[in-house]
């Protein structure tokens, strides 16, 4: 059974983000950007990434887009910050199986599992998962490009 007030705060809370986007703006000092374009919607982002040890130091966007993609970006942003560079591949793995109605793990992805009513959506999914898919071509750059 769905508990409705839960659903609403969920709501609530990626509403929040869509209007409030976090972690917006360029980074004056990042060591790798790269731009992602969703062009059923017309989402548009570009990622930045700060990288220091094997971890996301400091991460941002910037962008315009609809409603899901901005609050997904934003929820993104904020889980990513200070993460290892496998941990967050790990997130993008989580997260993209849930969208997909595959087997993931709720207590890994936390708050970003309140997006998981997006699957519903199928139209809507490449709204949720372009800062990931953005994300996960940044780390792969990221990982051949790390300094021994
Ligand atoms: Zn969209």
């Amino acid at each position: 059974m769905v508990d409705e007030q839960l659903m609403i705060l969920y709501q609530e809370m990626i509403l929040d983000h869509g209007r409030q986007p976090r972690y917006f703006g360029a980074l004056e000092d990042y060591d790798y950007t790269l731009e992602g374009f969703n062009p059923l919607c017309g989402d548009k982002l570009t990622l930045y990434l700060k990288v220091k040890d094997g971890n996301i130091d400091k991460a941002s966007f910037q962008g315009e887009g609809c409603a899901i993609s901005m609050a997904s970006s934003s929820m993104m942003l904020e889980a990513i910050q200070g993460k290892s560079l496998d941990g967050a591949q790990e997130l993008f793995e989580q997260f993209h199986a849930m969208v997909l109605s595959q087997s993931f793990s709720a207590d890994k992805l936390g708050k970003l599992s309140f997006l998981e009513g997006v699957k519903s959506y199928p139209s809507r999914i490449k709204c949720a998962t372009l800062a990931w898919h953005t994300l996960e071509s940044c780390l792969k750059k990221a990982c051949c490009h790390q300094k021994k």
